[in-house]
């Protein structure tokens, strides 16, 4: 029943009940437990229809919502997103994380946690969820971040948990491109239920999302489209392999090969990511160049993707939403030489319209999906409330 009010047509009781299979009774009976529970608001009877009228029915935005946090090699940001999904504060803040030891940036990151919770006093915050730009277990473990050294195994939720003073009922730690592809199905709703979310910073991460679902294989650790080898003799990678995708198509080594203004740690790479951007819109030959080189990288490395698991959307996220009409015509020509079933399926290749924000989004989003999903988990007494309500 939540789910059906979850959707985007503000249903009746009736029209639930003809949606689910119930008798009016029992749908009425669980959207009075929905409500008592603060999960769902009833809206004014859409008057002029024949018969009695039917309250629309919506979730309750003072309902739980969801703090989000990335935590990237670059920047940070923080998010809270209210139960009916609606973005009620945003914030992020540059700066460059390889040089700082993890607890200082857990600091800053938290700070940034707390002026986000500060920025809504009304709204019940339920769960925490934290985006990371590094390998993190099923149990919400980061294992290691190929581009922030230091950052080992750490329980990265429970340091900000820690640092909030709050103890949230939900909890959670992902991998930011994981993080990225769940934003895109529940905020850009692609057309096709099986599509990569390619993220594009200093890293590049991939989230593969299949039948509607995160597909996360047996450890949660894969995904890692960044250390794809697309060159045997490139230079060596942070992960300590050579000739990774990251480093062609990774920001930073685009920055450096536009002949931009940083690639030395400490640099301010946000200045550096919108002058990349600068001067690939004012057409400087040698960053169309470099982004050239890196469409066709990426391109190659998809192809191999397709190859393997056949999805058949992939969507360009993250600094490539900016960098797009530069970068697209590559990937697709590596697609339509590389990809096998291209003559009969041809993948469709999109930019998301979330950009940058698609991870913090993602995560904020996720404690709020986890509750709508099983209300009862989270909520037991409803249980006891709907066997006394019959
Ligand atoms: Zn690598």
């Amino acid at each position: 029943v939540l789910g059906a009010i979850a959707g985007p047509d503000r249903p009746t009781r009736a029209q639930i009940a003809g949606r689910t299979g119930l008798t009016k009774t029992t749908v009425s009976s669980l959207v009075d437990v929905l409500v008592g529970a603060g999960l769902v608001s009833a809206g004014d009877p859409d008057r002029g229809l024949v018969g009695r009228p039917g309250s629309p029915l919506d979730l309750d935005p003072r309902g739980p919502a969801g703090l989000g946090v990335e935590i990237n090699v670059d920047y940070c940001a923080a998010t809270i997103v209210d139960f009916a999904g609606q973005v009620r504060a945003e914030w992020s803040e540059a700066s460059d994380h390889r040089r700082l030891p993890p607890g200082e940036v857990l600091d800053r990151a938290a700070a940034l946690g707390r002026r986000a919770l500060e920025a809504v006093p009304g709204v019940a915050v339920a769960g925490l969820a934290v985006a990371v730009p590094g390998l993190v277990d099923l149990d919400g473990r980061l294992r290691r971040a190929p581009n922030l050294p230091g950052w080992e195994d750490l329980d990265v939720a429970r340091e900000l948990e820690a640092r909030l003073g709050t103890d949230f009922a939900l909890l959670e730690c992902d991998n930011e491109a994981n993080l990225a592809a769940l934003a895109e199905r529940w905020f850009a709703e692609p057309a096709s239920r099986d599509f990569v979310h390619v993220s594009g910073e200093i890293g590049v991460g991939a989230g593969i999302v299949v039948n509607g679902a995160l597909w996360r294989g047996a450890s949660g650790l894969g995904a890692e489209l960044g250390h794809v080898m697309v060159d045997p003799g490139g230079p060596r990678c942070t992960c300590g392999a050579r000739g990774c995708l990251e480093q062609v198509a990774g920001l930073e080594a685009l920055v450096r090969a536009a002949g931009g203004p940083a690639g030395a740690p400490g640099s301010d790479l946000g200045r550096a990511r919108e002058e990349l951007v600068r001067r690939a819109r004012s057409g400087d030959p040698e960053t169309l160049a470099a982004l050239g080189r890196a469409g066709a990288a990426l391109g190659a490395a998809l192809a191999a993707l397709v190859n393997l698991i056949g999805v058949s959307s992939i969507i360009l996220g993250g600094v490539y939403a900016d960098l797009a009409p530069f970068i697209i015509g590559r990937v697709a020509d590596e697609l339509g030489e590389r990809v096998l079933s291209h003559a009969w399926a041809p993948v469709t290749l999109g930019v998301s319209p979330l950009g940058q924000g698609a991870a913090v989004l993602g995560a904020a989003a996720t404690p709020v999906r986890r509750i709508l999903a099983d209300p009862v988990a989270w909520f037991p007494e409803m249980l006891t409330v709907s066997a006394v309500g019959g």
